[in-house]
């Protein structure tokens, strides 16, 4: 698969500098010489990256593999810490203010938040329609179903909107982060976590995957494969924030979930391993997750 003369990154909008990262077995991997951005390389649309979330991943063993409910009160405290490195409380806001959870799935956070802070409009949009119906007739929440780049959604209206773990599913980053600037009432906060490209378990498994000639890839096609379009740096994710009008934009890194709260999938012997490196990423501030708080500037 060859890279598109004149190609654009999706990240800083720079024409002709995207290069071919990796090539492995079922994805290429490509990156801006610029901003690092680096993405899965092919064609990509709404609907087919929508197809791939349709059933209620709950049913899948998800549940049974993580603790559900430690995972969204811990998502309520990013939530709340990243607010206050931004320089806002959420314990500030008055009842009636709006909050927006883009993936909601089942509504799980929504219903966290709710708890935690009193507001009385909570939505949830995904792409799920399983997920959805659930999250309605359970918890009788406003729940819509679709992709957040053509949901119908009011402008200038959420005063916090939630984004965890969605916005490397997407086709087009930039145009769902367009969409939500736009919905954002002017001052209001969205908070983002997306898995970080720098860390040491990448880095090692990069290094494991050149030293061997292309020999050692099962680790990199676990990382790198067709769910996961976008891997974000620091920058990369800043870059792109500012471009569509964002701003105060603050980063900090956190341990994945997977780690954190699904160790006891593992054996013995790699649990060992990942705590190491946790340990190791956690000493270097390169933790597997990017926690992202980022405003609506308030006059526009
Ligand atoms: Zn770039």
């Amino acid at each position: 698969m060859a890279i598109a003369p004149g190609a654009k990154c999706e990240a800083c909008g720079e024409p002709g500098r995207v290069e071919r990262f990796l090539q492995l077995t079922d994805v290429v991997v490509d990156r801006c010489g610029r901003c690092w951005f680096v993405f899965l390389g092919g064609e990509r649309s709404v609907e087919s990256e929508s197809d791939l979330y349709q059933c209620d991943h709950f049913e899948g063993g998800w549940a049974e593999a993580f603790d559900g409910k430690a995972v969204v009160e811990e998502q309520v405290e990013s939530a709340s810490t990243m607010l206050k490195l931004g320089g806002a409380e959420l314990r500030d806001y008055p009842p009636e203010s709006a909050a927006l959870d883009i993936g909601c799935a089942r509504g799980h956070l929504l219903r966290a938040l709710g708890s935690a802070t009193g507001w009385q409009e909570l939505a949830g949009i995904d792409v799920s329609p399983q997920m959805i119906e659930v999250g309605r007739r359970e918890f009788g929440l406003d729940l819509r179903c679709g992709a957040v780049e053509e949901a119908e959604l009011p402008r200038d209206h959420y005063q916090l909107i939630t984004m965890f773990d969605v916005l490397e599913h997407l086709a087009s980053p930039r145009a769902a982060l367009v969409k939500l600037m736009s919905v954002l009432r002017p001052g209001g906060w969205l908070i983002i976590e997306v898995p970080s490209e720098t860390t040491a378990f990448r880095v090692l498994t990069r290094w494991a995957f050149h030293v061997s000639g292309g020999r050692i890839r099962g680790p990199l096609q676990q990382l790198y494969h067709r769910n996961h379009l976008s891997y974000f740096t620091k920058a990369s994710l800043k870059t792109l924030l500012g471009s569509v009008g964002a701003e105060r934009v603050v980063v900090t890194t956190k341990e994945a979930h997977i780690t954190r709260f699904g160790a006891h999938n593992y054996s013995p012997g790699k649990r060992a391993v990942i705590r190491a490196v946790c340990l190791l990423d956690r000493v270097l501030g390169t933790q597997a997750k990017l926690l992202v708080a980022c405003r609506r500037p308030a006059g526009t």
